[in-house]
């Protein structure tokens, strides 16, 4: 007899616990990830870059409109380095498929799971071409934006020309970054694409449907098939989210409404799918208040699930972003008084700022429906500070979710996907993981679950 055999009794018990849970009761949930592709990111950077060059970025009328003298940030070099940033991830040299079947290994691997034990998936979309676009409101007073690096941001006129030499030079560097990383997407796919977006002449054809009142371009509409196309293999078990940027005409009309060109002109977003919820992303430039509040009305009465991005880093990379400040929690306040029955996930639950933190708590405290996520806690640190906000607070055990981020998360380069579960099990222990995993993940997409 040593000492260690009652502790390694306790694991095993625990451990047993753990599996008598993953197999007896509903499967485990990722309510927070994202599946893209090598080519959406080059069709859409593609599309941003063409729109640019023929002076139409975003897309010059509706700009004009929303802010007459808000200055774009937009630059060839910011641009190369989005597509840089993409191509970086794992996920760029494999499929919205294998990425998928990835998450769902790397539980089992991590939790110890048998291979039979499934896991529900969220991806949520995404939507960046706007992200260099003035924002759709003119900062309020007292907005917190983050802090332009004048001194950066002081672009060469070649960074900033709007022409197609300026385009055919973006081109040959958009090459240049996939065939050194060996992103999934072929040099002649690559060409053809630029090609066919110079063979529509104007961006507002790059653009299909912009007559009609309705922005598709190309990346953007493939990331919505491919995405209702996993659905459609994986029902029960991927539940794709949908992302609104208020900015892009008809977003609105696509998710609530349907438009002819996408889901046979039925709405994206229902109960049933094809889409089960919204994406927002307000560090992109917009506030809540922006986002037309028929689509909140529509969330309420129908109790689809939002998502918004709450963190102090994000996309684009770097805490010098100009619009950061958009995220923060505190602008929804006036969205949940008009609608305080919202199911928002906050994302990232205010991740590298403790007043954000604060802020999703008090929203907690005075709305039913308020969560929020555990996405890319890839840092032991991080875990075990969230992990005392749980410990110390009764209502955060009820209402945080569990997330992995991935692909996103996999740029961190600081834990393997399978690492990250462990992580989790390790700082939360089998029950708590359990109640994140399975119990608040399952009150917060309750609606659209089947059964
Ligand atoms: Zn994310």
């Amino acid at each position: 007899m040593t000492a260690a055999e009652p502790h390694c009794e306790d694991r095993i018990a625990a451990d047993s616990l753990w599996l008598h849970q993953a197999v007896m009761t509903p499967k485990p949930i990722d309510a927070h990830c994202h599946l893209f592709s090598a080519r959406y990111v080059v069709e859409e950077a593609v599309a941003m870059g063409w729109a640019y060059a023929t002076g139409n970025y975003p897309h010059a009328e509706a700009a004009a409109r929303a802010a007459p003298d808000a200055v774009s940030p937009f630059s060839w070099s910011r641009l190369v380095d989005v597509v840089k940033w993409f191509l970086d991830i794992r996920a760029a040299v494999s499929s919205y498929e294998a990425n998928c079947r990835s998450i769902a290994e790397a539980c089992r691997m991590g939790l110890d799971l048998p291979a039979s034990a499934e896991l529900i998936v969220a991806p949520l979309m995404m939507d960046m071409f706007y992200m260099f676009g003035p924002p759709a409101s003119r900062p309020a007073q007292g907005i917190q934006a983050g802090r332009p690096l004048r001194g950066k941001r002081l672009r060469a006129a070649e960074d900033g020309e709007a022409s197609e030499a300026a385009f055919e030079r973006f081109r040959r560097q958009v090459i240049a970054l996939a065939v050194e990383r060996a992103a999934a997407v072929s040099v002649a796919e690559i060409d053809r694409i630029f090609r066919d977006a110079k063979s529509k002449g104007t961006a507002k054809k790059v653009m299909r449907g912009f007559a009609a009142g309705w922005e598709l371009s190309r990346g953007f509409r493939n990331q919505i098939d491919a995405l209702i196309d996993l659905q459609a293999s994986h029902a029960g078990s991927v539940f794709p989210f949908f992302a609104v940027d208020p900015r892009r005409c008809g977003a609105v009309d696509m998710a609530i409404r349907g438009i002819p060109e996408l889901n046979g002109g039925k709405p994206l977003v229902t109960l049933t799918g094809p889409f089960f919820g919204i994406k927002l992303y307000t560090r992109l430039g917009y506030l809540p208040e922006d986002v037309p509040d028929e689509l909140y009305d529509y969330c309420d009465a129908n109790r689809i699930p939002i998502t918004v991005h709450a963190s102090a880093r994000g996309f684009p990379p770097g805490s010098h972003w100009e619009y950061a400040g958009y995220a923060a929690p505190r602008y929804w306040q006036a969205v949940l008084d008009k609608h305080p029955a919202l199911r928002v996930d906050f994302a990232h639950f205010g991740n590298g700022n403790p007043d954000w933190v604060r802020q999703i708590l008090g929203l907690m405290t005075h709305y039913q429906n308020i969560f929020a996520d555990l996405a890319c806690y890839t840092q032991h640190g991080e875990l075990f500070q969230v992990r005392k906000v749980w410990s110390d607070n009764a209502i955060v055990r009820d209402r945080l979710l569990f997330g992995t981020d991935f692909v996103v998360s996999s740029l961190t380069k600081i834990l393997s996907l399978e690492g990250y579960f462990e992580a989790f099990r390790e700082v939360f222990g089998a029950a708590d993981l359990h109640k994140l995993m399975t119990i608040n993940t399952r009150t917060f997409l309750q609606p659209i679950l089947p059964g």
